[in-house]
């Protein structure tokens, strides 16, 4: 069976109508095979603004729900994405090029996920404060927000639209979601995931999720609507410089989670072939395609030309092919942009006098696919192209002899998402997540950089955007906050002593 018809028999399974992806004027290509496998309309602005008109409507009706009924209707998506997970998973590989266990992992993160809201339903919590006035109580709410818009990337094309979606959705919100123009698939698949949850839940508000499939141009009605109060948006620096500032001026919220340039440290006590494996997996799974993936690594000069020919064997080793026919462990790159940038991060790093092993164009059979070999780069220096996030698979290794300059170095990039330090010194792993240490959202000792698990609040700093999705209190992000106080006494004391005593 072709790609095409594959993609088609599964999404006919799943409840997508045809019409949705075979009419339309914007071609999907799979990177796998670089071939045609459907076709998609691109939403107009007009239909955008009033599917956000209708979003809003629902809102008003789904935040009077009890949030743990609305934690029901997240267990019913839990339970539907469970059945469908070979189905959504196989299409993420097809896609998106992911080798079949990342694809079903990403389909299990959003299962993790819906298990995690759906507790999290139950336990809104807002404070009960101290106060300075007598027969008084002063408390916190936590209040459903609205309209969520969610915009994401190519790369986790399912797992973060879940990630917010299961929280807006307790949370008492409506989701508007823009999935990559590289992507749309997968998210008619989730959309009808969605809808067998909804009809099985019974009295959902019709627009509880709805999915505008379109380019950057549909994301921008979105950034600008005055409707959606939160926009969480997924994507490269460059999207987030442009819709940061656009949200920011109507005074909406937004949730940014954007690119990363994440380094580890090896240190001289550190288990090398833990830190071989993590390394391995952090640096090339995805084919370097992930916001975690390690892209620079810091190794002690005492264990360097010990612990570097082992990674460069691993390098060598590495199978790269079609996820899809063959199990390799590294897929295609997403299209020509990425192996073209591929090639111009290893130009540059060149000339600032790197060493390359591998990198190479690789012949896996689909002459129009982008098939490559993980590069590994020993650098002598730390600048140029080292300290930016080129969304591929090349990794830049440097030597270092002082702990204190290596995380200097780490921290001395615009990104600040994932980082890791591989020691068996429990000074040093101390020292690398203390205030002087890390200063990325994601700080980690003896594991990769990439593979976080839901119930941690995933996000970085600086550049990275500074937002929080998924576990631990990520959800207030999608909520409003109101600080109430209520006087049960006869008196009206005013707060600090003040005194307004009119006659
Ligand atoms: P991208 O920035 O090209 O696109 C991301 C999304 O933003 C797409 O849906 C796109 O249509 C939309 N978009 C772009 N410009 C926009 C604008 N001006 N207004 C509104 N919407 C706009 O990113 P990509 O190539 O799809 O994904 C790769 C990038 O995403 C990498 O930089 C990666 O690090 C980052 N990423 C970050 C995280 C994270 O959690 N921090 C997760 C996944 C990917």
């Amino acid at each position: 069976m072709s790609v095409k018809a594959e993609i088609a028999d599964i999404l006919t399974r799943l409840g997508v109508n045809s019409a949705s992806y075979t009419s339309g004027s914007t071609k999907i290509i799979s990177p796998v095979t670089g071939e045609e496998i459907a076709s998609v309309a691109d939403v107009s602005a007009a239909d955008t603004s009033a599917a956000i008109d209708k979003a809003h409507e629902a809102f008003k009706v789904w935040r009077n729900v009890p949030a743990p009924r609305r934690g029901e209707l997240v267990r019913l998506l839990g339970e539907e994405l469970r059945a469908a997970k070979e189905d959504l998973g196989r299409i993420i590989s097809i896609e998106v090029g992911k080798i079949t266990s990342e694809g079903l992992g990403e389909i299990q993160e959003m299962i993790d996920i819906c298990d995690f809201a759906t507790g999290l339903s139950r336990q809104l919590y807002g404070l009960t404060i101290a106060t300075e006035r007598p027969g008084h109580r002063m408390m916190e709410q936590w209040h459903p927000v609205g309209v969520v818009g969610v915009i994401s990337a190519f790369n986790f094309p399912a797992a973060v639209w879940s990630w917010n979606a299961a929280l807006a959705l307790v949370c008492g919100d409506t989701v508007v979601w823009k999935p990559s123009e590289k992507t749309p698939l997968i998210s008619l698949a989730c959309a009808a995931v969605f809808e067998k949850a909804a009809a099985r839940f019974g009295d959902a508000p019709d627009g509880l999720l709805t999915l505008l499939i379109g380019d950057r141009a549909v994301g921008e009605v979105l950034v600008d609507h005055a409707k959606v109060p939160v926009i969480s948006a997924t994507g490269s620096t460059r999207m987030g410089r442009e819709v940061g500032p656009r949200v920011a001026a109507r005074f909406g919220r937004s949730i940014l989670e954007l690119g990363g340039n994440n380094a580890g440290i090896v240190c001289p006590s550190a288990d090398q072939d833990m830190a071989l494996a993590a390394i391995a997996f952090g640096a090339m799974g995805t084919a370097g395609q992930r916001c975690t993936s390690q892209r620079r690594t810091f190794v002690h000069d005492s264990i360097y030309d010990q612990f570097v020919p082992r990674l460069k064997a691993a390098y060598k080793s590495v199978t790269v092919g079609s996820p899809l026919t063959t199990d390799a462990l590294v897929g295609p790159l997403i299209d020509t942009r990425a192996s073209d940038a591929m090639e111009r991060a290893l130009e540059q790093a060149k000339v600032l006098g790197g060493t390359i092993t591998g990198g190479e164009k690789i012949d896996a059979g689909y002459p129009n696919a982008h098939y490559r070999r993980p590069a590994i780069v020993e650098m002598p220096v730390h600048e140029g192209i080292v300290c930016e996030e080129t969304f591929a698979p090349v990794l830049y290794v440097m030597r270092y002899i002082d702990l204190d300059d290596a995380i200097e170095k780490q921290n001395a990039v615009g990104a600040g998402l994932s980082s890791t330090i591989f020691t068996l010194d429990m000074r040093e792993a101390e020292q690398f997540l203390s205030v002087a240490g890390s200063d990325c959202g994601i700080a980690n000792v003896n594991i990769g950089t990439s593979g976080a698990e839901i119930g941690g609040a995933f996000g970085g700093e600086k550049e990275t955007g500074g937002g929080r999705e998924s576990g631990s209190d990520a959800w207030k992000a999608y909520m409003r906050r109101a600080t109430n106080t209520i006087n049960y006494s006869r008196e009206l004391p005013l707060a600090q002593g003040v005194s307004f005593d009119i006659a």
